[in-house]
């Protein structure tokens, strides 16, 4: 029986050492919730016990289920029939099977039907289900929308949304990207109007929208007439109606089981989310930063496979009479590759843990109002660490999967330039992760204020003392 939690020892050894106990306690909130669901945990052992089971369960999922599916959800790819997406067949039957095993709602509060696990436990999922099928994790267990939702919309929102990405009735997009805004969001043109009743309404274009097809969606949008830059923009939550037309599919180099959607809006009706004129600045901000640690782990998910099916194949190739694994060139490819991923997941697993951190502190400043004082400076160092971490994690994994699947097909040699083998396959589906979520050259404007103002510098000096 495969399993892709089980399989690997370099996880079972962070879950076992990893230190979450204050994440745990500030996520459970005195483990109030035990009261109401019979699922919650009563203490910190119990859970980190739950977070083992369901990882183990994601891992049997993905090991048994959807690695065996991915050459053909690659070929088969997606369709636009008729104005509508089509998955492949395999994606709709383990996006369906993840939802019968109640996994969509991961890091959603129980409330939502969500299981309330910390991001930490959502990267170590992101990597195995990555490990089975890399355009996978752009539907299942895409949890940075429902979450984005979470912490900033309003509770009718909330209500009308949350439960149904949960149970994987609906899926979601973040919509973002146009023809002349990519890196440079402020140039976001998609106009946002409201009636004289209050009611909002977009019209434009969006374009290379992952799973755009997905009935929510949340859309930056231009709401200040005349006012340019990122203060004339808000966000939008927008339900899917006959007001949007999916205009085309792109036809890319990999993912092929994740659709990229062209969108027009017509006089679409959308509810505004939070604050006027903070749409990029904060909420857009806080969705991507979620996001990047979601694409590095879907990078460091696909490096993993791509590195075993070097090794395997080194050890099984034979050349000059001897396994090729024996030769130094191919080994110390292999050595770098597997040093490389582990120091990925170590980065991963570290700026997960900041970010949980911060965000618990955020909750507990916001549940304990008149305790904020106790809270204030932890929150201002995990908040540094957190903007510093997240860019830098999103460019080293990604950069790292891209090295490593190259490496695969070199020990392949000509057999990994086949279609035959997984590797070729995971080459174009690690080349877009350092593109999306703003590209590595992104990640690091992002993190340079982190690097300039002393931060990384004295993390150094903590790690060393
Ligand atoms: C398969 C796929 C799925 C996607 N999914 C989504 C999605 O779900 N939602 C969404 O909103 N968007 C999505 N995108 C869009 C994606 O986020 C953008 O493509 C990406 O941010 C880069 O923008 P761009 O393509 O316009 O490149 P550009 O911004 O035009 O960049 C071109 C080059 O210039 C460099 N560059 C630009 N600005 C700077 C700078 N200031 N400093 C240094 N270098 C710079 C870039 O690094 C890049 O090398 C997706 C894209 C793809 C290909």
């Amino acid at each position: 029986m495969e399993n892709f939690l089980l399989d690997n020892e370099d996880i079972l050894f962070h879950l076992e050492n990893m230190d979450i106990d204050r994440i745990i306690t500030q996520k459970e909130d005195n483990f109030k919730d035990a009261k109401e669901y019979s699922y919650a945990p009563v203490d910190i052992a119990d859970a980190k016990d739950s977070y083992k089971k369901v990882l183990s369960i994601i891992g049997e999922i993905s090991g048994e289920n959807l690695a065996p599916l991915a050459a053909e959800i690659d070929e088969e790819g997606v369709k636009l029939v008729d104005g509508e997406v089509q998955y492949a067949k395999g994606t709709r039957k383990m996006l369906d099977m993840f939802a019968k095993a109640d996994l969509m709602g991961f890091s959603f509060p129980r409330k939502y039907n969500g299981l309330n696990f910390p991001s930490i436990m959502l990267s170590v999922a992101a990597e195995i289900v990555s490990r089975a099928d890399g355009s996978f994790l752009n539907f299942g267990l895409n949890q940075d929308i429902g979450e984005t939702i979470n912490k900033f919309a309003s509770d009718k929102q909330k209500q009308e949304v949350l439960p149904l990405l949960a149970s994987g009735e609906l899926g979601c997009s973040m919509i973002l990207t146009e023809p002349d805004a990519g890196s440079d969001l402020q140039a976001v043109n998609l106009r946002a109007h409201q009636s004289a009743s209050g009611q909002w309404f977009l019209n434009g274009v969006k374009r290379f929208i992952t799973n755009g097809n997905g009935e929510i969606g949340l859309v930056l949008a231009r709401s200040e007439d005349g006012q340019t830059g990122a203060r004339g923009l808000s966000f939008f939550l927008y339900r899917r109606d006959e007001h949007m037309v999916i205009r085309r599919l792109e036809h890319k180099l990999g993912i092929h089981g994740s659709p990229t959607c062209e969108l027009q809006f017509n006089n679409a009706p959308v509810t505004l989310v939070g604050e006027r004129k903070r749409g990029l600045s904060k909420y857009t901000m806080w969705l991507m930063n979620s996001a990047r640690l979601g694409i590095a782990g879907q990078a460091l998910g696909i490096a993993e496979s791509a590195y075993r099916e070097a090794d395997k194949y080194a050890g099984e190739r034979i050349q000059f009479g001897k396994p090729v694994r024996e030769f130094p060139p191919v080994f110390e490819m292999l050595t770098e590759m597997k040093v490389s991923i582990e120091a990925s997941r170590t980065l991963l697993y570290e700026t997960a843990r900041f970010v949980d951190l911060k965000e618990g502190l955020e909750e507990m400043q916001e549940r304990y109002p008149d305790r904020k004082a106790e809270f204030k400076t932890d929150l201002k160092r995990y908040s540094r660490l957190s903007s510093l971490f997240t860019p830098i994690v999103k460019a080293f994994n990604t950069e790292m999967a891209n090295k490593v699947a190259y490496d695969a097909i070199q020990i392949h040699g000509g057999t990994g330039y086949m279609q035959e083998f997984g590797v070729e396959r995971h080459y174009r589906d690690a080349r877009i992760t350092n593109i999306y979520e703003g590209t590595t050259q992104l990640q690091v404007v992002a993190a340079i204020g982190g690097v300039t103002s002393g931060t990384a510098i004295s993390i150094m000096d903590e790690y060393e003392g």
